[in-house]
């Protein structure tokens, strides 16, 4: 029954009211409905009680005899407003000033405040007669022997109270039903508040139950309570990126099969010219099977690249670091791009300082980042273009602690709000999207390539004028 949020809020919000109200109206109509003047009253009727004690002390005998005591009453009654009863020391009716009372003479009272006249106590009570026909104070004086202190008879007094408790009803009427309409709002006012907080926790519980990655998710309004507007704002944004997320997730997916369509294509053409003829073409043949290489050269970088960003999106990247030479690791690379250089007439050249230690690398992780390098430069370059590749020992200590290895073309360069974003994954240019296809992994892996040996990556470029991207590797 209280398993949702609405009927919680509304009950916790009702609970204290309907608790207080009513107690606080019965206190206050009970208040109202026992003035001080009903206080008075009763000392009035005590001392008028008292009064016929005093007289009936002159005939003790009004206590066991009826007709003594019917004397008395009589004799007293028009002096007393209320209705006089006498009764005897075991609580019988002796005589009534009330003639409707005669069907109870000789019979014991049972009223409290009889009881407690018979307890030996003077007492006044608020009750009901139904004999008078009214609401009474009802009171009663216990008279005991002078001698022997024995209970011998009861006075006691009943005084219709109806008009005074008249004069309070209105009023009382009044403060109950201002509690009521007081409740009934606090109710109504729990329920809106209740609504104003489930209706948007439910809009979002909807827009969750809803979301499909396929299709974009419409915005939630962000209304409510301002934690719950929060909610709403955090789930917008999220599902915003998450969208995001999707579509380079799809743009991912189509680079990756062109990426790999390009080559493979290249590979079946080729080996379609090797098989029609081409291979009794020594020179042609040559030429063939070195475009081959070239291409499986470039499907082993994207595996690579591919792999690798599964890998290190999961966990750190593994190196597996040997002692060995910058030289050879460059020239490796540059000679598996000497094809495809040659296709575009590009001039690629490696100037490689003397001297340069042996560095402490994954060889494959370092290939991989010239690959990457590389493979831009020779992609965003025009034909007739040239590359350039050095490396030389960092100077800033002697002996040398790191060294560093530059890629520089002389292509259209990278705008300068641009040269922090391309190391983003999935970043490409708006600039070079349309003209050369790609992934937008390369500078990223790259990057994290670099960091995992304890090295960096960076970029300078002067836009029409070329790139020039430099990576520094501690030599251990
Ligand atoms: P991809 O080349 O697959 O788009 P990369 O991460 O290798 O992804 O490169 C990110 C972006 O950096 C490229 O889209 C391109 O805009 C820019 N870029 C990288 N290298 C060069 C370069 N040598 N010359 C000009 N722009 C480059």
């Amino acid at each position: 029954m209280f398993g949702n949020l609405r009927t919680r809020l509304i009950v916790s919000h009702a609970l204290p009211i309907l608790m207080l109200t009513p107690a606080l109206a019965l206190v206050l109509v009970f208040l109202l409905e026992t003035p001080k003047s009903l206080g008075t009253l009763a000392d009035q009727m005590i001392g008028q009680g008292t009064l016929i004690v005093e007289i009936a002390r002159e005939d003790p005998a009004v206590w066991h005899d009826a007709a003594k005591a019917e004397t008395l009453v009589e004799q007293v009654k028009p002096n007393i407003p209320s209705r006089v009863m006498l009764l005897d020391g075991s609580g019988r009716l002796l005589a009534s000033s009330l003639p409707a009372d005669d069907a109870r003479l000789g019979r014991s009272i049972t009223f409290p405040v009889i009881q407690e006249a018979l307890a030996g106590q003077t007492n006044w009570f608020i009750d009901y007669s139904p004999y008078m026909g009214t609401r009474i104070l009802d009171m009663a004086i216990p008279v005991f022997d002078d001698s022997t202190h024995a209970l011998i008879g009861i006075v006691r007094l009943s005084y219709d109270i109806s008009a005074i408790e008249q004069r309070t009803v209105p009023l009382s009427r009044t403060i109950i039903v201002t509690f009521a309409i007081g409740t009934l709002l606090a109710l109504l006012l729990g329920v809106q508040l209740a609504r104003s907080l489930n209706a948007p926790l439910l809009n979002l519980t909807q827009a969750i139950a809803r979301f499909a990655p396929g299709t974009p998710p419409p915005d939630i309004p962000e209304t409510g309570p301002e934690e719950v507007r929060l909610v709403a704002r955090n789930y917008n944004r999220m599902m915003h990126r998450l969208r995001e997320l999707e579509l380079t997730r799809q743009q991912l997916i189509a680079n990756v099969v062109h990426e790999l369509g390009t080559p493979l294509g290249a590979i079946k053409a080729a080996t379609e010219a090797l098989r029609n003829g081409a291979a009794a073409d020594p020179a042609l043949a040559n030429e063939l099977t070195h475009g081959i290489n070239s291409q499986i050269d470039q499907l082993r970088l994207l595996v690579d690249d591919l792999a690798l960003l599964g890998e290190s999106e999961l966990k750190e990247i593994t190196l597996n670091r040997e002692w060995c030479s910058l030289q050879t690791v460059i020239q490796t690379q540059c000679s598996a791009y000497t094809y495809w250089a040659k296709q575009k007439r590009i001039d690629l050249r490696a100037q490689i300082a003397p001297g340069i230690p042996p560095v402490y690398v994954d060889p494959r992780r370092l290939g991989q980042i010239l690959a990457n390098l590389l493979y831009n430069a020779y992609k965003y370059s025009p034909p007739g273009a040239q590359i350039v590749v050095t490396a030389g020992c960092a100077t800033e200590a002697e002996p040398p602690t790191a060294v560093w290895v530059e890629v520089a073309d002389n292509g259209p360069g990278i705008a300068p709000e641009e040269q922090a974003r391309i190391f983003d994954l999935l970043y490409r240019s708006p600039h070079q999207r349309n003209l050369h296809k790609g992934m937008g992994i390369g500078l990223a892996l790259s990057r994290r390539l670099a960091e995992a040996h304890g090295g960096t990556i960076s970029v300078s470029s002067v836009p029409g004028a070329g790139a020039t991207f430099r990576v520094m590797l501690p030599i251990r």
